[in-house]
């Protein structure tokens, strides 16, 4: 094993910890915050980053979309680069998080930002940025990705750049309490298909990442059976804590990686328009089933450490008990839950593969579209 681990973002954790921007954002700084449709409006969060920067120079960027796109986004580059602002401050989902790191990214980059998505430009420089998270599912707030849209061919595309890891990040379970269920099932399953993707490779001996990667697969499985008790703040700083962290690097570090089902799943989302956890329902069954000779020891692990499982087939009934759990909090896992028709995801859904040389994925690199398409019909 051997990796550099290295996570910038101070975190901010707990009730009333939006007022501390006031201290982590520099005095002179020209901040812009950046958000999405309102819901910060309605829950009282615009009011407290207000007041939290009443002594900051600062203006607002509102409408970033979920699955955010370039289209919006580059709004804002537009008005970063005319007007000068020096700190970026996204308040919201994964998607604003998202959102505001690509514009960090394209403001200081003279070219079409959507090079950035392309591969075409390697970013090595971005504004400052801190997130405000008011939805615990996608770990953006601490980590270097970002996931953005480009309607125009209906692509969905990613960039990792340590450069846009957030400077901080706020994590005030008070945030969730106005976020519908719809979105504490996404933020578990998101939260979940993350640790799998990282995980559910072939055994690699890495003691550390397994057995946290493992803590935090038995914190799901608990709040996902606790559902009922989302509304507590135990149950919200359980799973802000555990989605954030999730996927802010440390499990992943030395080990290998999947993302085949995010892969798959952006397709779906470009597509058809399903929320994210949605698409990694749909496909993360599916695919473990169509893929189990390749991680069948890693399943059995799972089985065992997470939820207790003894006997013979543990890998087969691990995937059943995981395809259940998403059921179990109102996450449809079947193309039939979503009114999607086989035949028409065969055909979008490898073509978009395709178009966008999509054709190796897996931490094996070996589901191609012969196995994307096994893994759609199992789906059904
Ligand atoms: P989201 O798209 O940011 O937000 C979904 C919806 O929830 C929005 O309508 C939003 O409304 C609403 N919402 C957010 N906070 C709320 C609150 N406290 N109360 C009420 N409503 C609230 O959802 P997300 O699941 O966090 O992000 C999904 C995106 O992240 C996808 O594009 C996905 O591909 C990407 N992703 C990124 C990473 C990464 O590492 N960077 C990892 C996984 C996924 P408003 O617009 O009004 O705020
Ligand atoms: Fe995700």
């Amino acid at each position: 094993m051997q990796f550099t681990f290295h996570n910038p973002t101070q975190i901010q954790f707990g009730r009333g910890q939006i007022a501390s921007v006031a201290r982590l954002i520099p005095r002179d700084a020209k901040v812009l915050v950046l958000y999405g449709g309102g819901s910060i409006k309605a829950n009282g969060v615009y009011d407290q980053v207000a007041e939290a920067l009443k002594a900051h120079q600062w203006a607002e960027f509102a409408g970033i979309e979920p699955n955010p796109t370039v289209e919006t986004l580059d709004k804002a580059v537009a008005r970063v680069k005319d007007e000068g602002f020096d700190f970026l401050l996204a308040v919201g989902g994964g998607s604003v998080v998202d959102g505001t790191k690509y514009v960090a990214a394209a403001a200081c980059y003279e070219g079409y930002g959507w090079d950035i998505l392309s591969g075409k430009h390697k970013v090595r420089q971005a504004l400052p940025l801190g997130a405000i998270l008011t939805l615990p599912a996608t770990g953006s707030e601490s980590n270097a990705a970002a996931v953005i849209s480009r309607t125009a061919t209906a692509e969905k595309r990613s960039f990792l750049a340590p450069a846009v890891f957030p400077v901080f990040a706020v994590l005030d379970p008070d945030t969730m309490s106005s976020l519908p269920d719809r979105q504490l099932a996404n933020g578990l399953v998101d939260a979940f298909v993350h640790i799998c993707e990282q995980y559910l490779t072939v055994p690699t001996g890495a003691m550390v990442q397994d057995g946290f990667a493992e803590a935090l697969l038995r914190n799901l499985v608990v709040l996902a059976g606790q559902f009922d008790q989302r509304r507590t703040l135990e149950w919200r700083e359980n799973l802000m804590w555990t989605a954030n962290q999730a996927l802010n690097g440390l499990i992943g570090v030395g080990v290998p990686h999947d993302w085949a089902t995010h892969a798959i799943g952006h397709e779906f989302t470009a597509l058809y328009g399903l929320d994210h956890a949605q698409t990694l329902a749909l496909v993360h069954p599916a695919l473990l089933r169509v893929c189990l000779a390749q991680k069948e020891a890693k399943l059995t692990q799972m089985g065992r450490n997470v939820f207790g499982l003894e006997g013979d087939g543990i890998a087969n009934r691990t995937i059943d008990i995981i395809e259940n759990l998403f059921r179990s909090v109102g996450v449809g896992t079947r193309l039939g839950d979503y009114q999607l028709d086989k035949n028409d995801v065969l055909l979008q859904v490898l073509t978009a593969l395709e178009g966008h040389g999509m054709t190796r994925l897996g931490h094996q690199r070996d589901v191609d579209l012969h196995t994307v398409d096994a893994i759609i019909r199992k789906a059904e």
